[in-house]
């Protein structure tokens, strides 16, 4: 969470950064993205004709995230900033529009990735503030962020229409062959081994997309974690229903899951799963297309157990 008088601070320094800089003249279209998954599905479309600035690096939190003076330049220089939606940057009150509204960019030319996809909501509610911002982890929803990126890229630099529609059709087309091995991996599996156990409710779309069972120790990393309370909720539900594995995130306290899988006996697999962000560069998930290939293995290796 940005406070307010940090905000003001950082605007000062990137209003004098820009002031001594001018814009680095290029004939790319200069595209901002909220974090790593989508900065890769812009490389892969955009291909040549655009330079991508990311702002949420791998290893920070997507959702209360603290830009730094590099990024409010990018945002101010950007040609189109395109960003996940579905309340994965905090909303309209959290830390992405805080900076656009203080920045008094042109919202004309920013986008989230979000339509045509159904928001699933972590609590019976149906708020905003609850619904599930993990959507990316389905191919299905992949598919429609990315014709979202393209449609978007086409809009604000029509010259390169063909090129950008080209790139996304062999892209479209990797993202078609991953949804059926899904359909088709999940097809494969026992019915009484469909259950996903993973520490945050970060599957919901994938779950509900491709038929697996989900159980989770907590909601959404922004609430407290692995409080006694859920760690009770979750070794009930294992007691009445149990799964062959527990998985893990990269990205979390692998703690709570250790007293889970102690309190129940069931093995936690050996290799992570990735729900929030690109591996490092080089890593065997570094874009978004392997992140989704390494998660359908583990899973899918873990539930054969
Ligand atoms: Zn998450």
């Amino acid at each position: 969470m940005i406070r307010r008088k940090n905000l003001i601070l950082l605007l000062m320094i990137s209003f004098i950064m820009v002031a001594c800089s001018p814009k680095v003249e290029s004939d790319k279209l200069q595209v901002v993205t909220s974090f790593t998954i989508i900065s890769n599905m812009v490389k892969e479309i955009g291909g040549d004709k655009v330079e991508v600035a990311n702002l949420v690096p791998t290893g920070t939190d997507p959702h209360e995230y603290e830009v730094k003076p590099k990024d409010i330049q990018a945002m101010i220089y950007a040609d189109v900033i395109l960003y996940n939606g579905l309340n994965l940057e905090g909303g309209q009150y959290g830390w992405l529009f805080k900076t656009i509204v203080a920045l008094e960019l042109d919202q004309d030319n920013i986008f989230a990735l979000e339509d045509g996809i159904i928001p699933r909501y972590l609590t019976s509610d149906n708020e905003e503030d609850v619904i599930n911002p993990h959507a990316f982890l389905s191919p299905k929803v992949g598919i429609k962020m990315s014709e979202n990126v393209v449609k978007y890229l086409v809009q604000v630099d029509p010259v390169n229409k063909t090129y950008y529609e080209e790139q996304a059709a062999a892209y479209l087309s990797q993202l078609e062959a991953i949804d059926q091995m899904y359909e088709e991996t999940i097809n494969a599996l026992d019915p009484s081994n469909r259950l996903l156990v993973t520490s945050e409710r970060a599957f919901q779309y994938m779950n509900a997309d491709y038929g697996l069972e989900e159980a989770y120790i907590w909601e959404i990393d922004t609430e407290e974690l692995g409080t006694t309370e859920q760690l009770k909720a979750l070794i009930e539900k294992l007691k009445v229903n149990p799964a062959p594995v527990l998985f893990v995130e990269s990205n979390v306290d692998t703690r709570p899951m250790e007293t889970i899988s102690r309190e129940t006996s069931i093995p936690i697999y050996e290799r992570p799963v990735y729900s929030d962000e690109l591996g490092l560069p080089g890593s065997a998930v570094d874009t978004y297309i392997k992140l989704l290939e390494y998660n359908i293995d583990v899973i899918s290796s873990g539930l054969n157990k």
